[in-house]
């Protein structure tokens, strides 16, 4: 199911997977001729008419995982628009998505396809463009903000600001670097990969750094007090989410205080 609203000048399409249990959806947003992300694979028939009818010159992808990238193959072979991603996930791309299969479940199978390495400053119809990147969630992740209208657009760098699980590729350290980089942009609104509109972006991203500091020193100052990873864990963030069982512990939120001490151990 696709749901599709208008925010000033960003058309905002929400796809909505649905199965038993779940309920999980990711944004596509078109700017100014400009495609920013494509859905997951299994919401390719939803997507299909948007891309159709919408009209839009080049696709910039904010990270390789396949619920943005799931549309990208089908409109490399129907639009022949350009499509844009970090250099360093190019290949990863050309090569058809390898991930748990949980996770085909909910976002089906991503083919593959051939991207080109974006500009870190870059120009739509009207309007002139940063990529800036914010690393954390996927070690490719980027930020597109439109200079004119300060908007930022930002995958998953937000998704919420108190997150209660990570990925296991996801790490705290760089999350934290990623939304402090971000503080120093001028932009109001922010327009996120699975939360949608936030009209007050810019406090809603300080908040979650907020966050991830106090959770991040509560980590250090334990390890420093002799407790492992699991004791930490149990005392700062015990969990029984369903999703740590169904993802084979692919999340977790073990992965605050592995990728937190990866980084102390780091530097010791
Ligand atoms: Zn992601």
């Amino acid at each position: 199911m696709l749901k599709i609203n208008k925010i000033n000048n960003v058309t905002c399409a929400q796809g909505i997977v649905e199965d038993r249990e779940r309920f999980s959806s990711v944004m596509v947003y078109l700017m100014d001729g400009l495609l920013i992300d494509t859905g997951s694979p299994s919401l390719i028939k939803d997507f299909i008419p948007f891309f159709e009818s919408e009209d839009f010159d080049q696709v910039y992808l904010t990270h390789h995982h396949e619920d943005h990238t799931g549309g990208a193959k089908w409109i490399q072979d129907h639009k022949e628009k350009p499509i844009y991603i970090n250099e360093i996930s190019v290949d990863i791309c050309s090569r058809e998505g390898d991930y748990l299969p949980y996770r085909h479940d909910v976002w089906g199978d991503r083919e593959a396809f051939q991207a080109k390495p974006l500009n870190s400053h870059f120009s739509t119809r009207t309007s002139k463009w940063e990529a800036i990147p914010v690393p954390g969630h996927a070690f490719d992740q980027m930020a597109f903000l439109n200079y004119s209208e300060g908007y930022l657009f930002t995958g998953d760098l937000y998704v919420t600001p108190k997150p209660k699980m990570l990925l296991r590729e996801e790490s705290v350290p760089d999350i934290i670097n990623s939304l402090k980089r971000i503080q120093n942009y001028d932009f109001t609104d922010m327009f996120c990969g699975h939360a949608g509109h936030v009209p007050n972006g810019k406090e809603m991203l300080k908040k979650k750094l907020d966050y991830m500091e106090e959770i991040s020193g509560k980590i250090m100052n334990l390890h420093a007090k002799g407790y492992t990873p699991e004791e930490i864990k149990a005392q700062l963030l015990p969990s029984k989410h369903p999703l740590v069982e169904i993802s084979g512990g692919e999340w977790d939120t073990l992965h605050f205080v592995t990728s937190v001490l990866s980084k102390v151990e780091l530097n010791n």
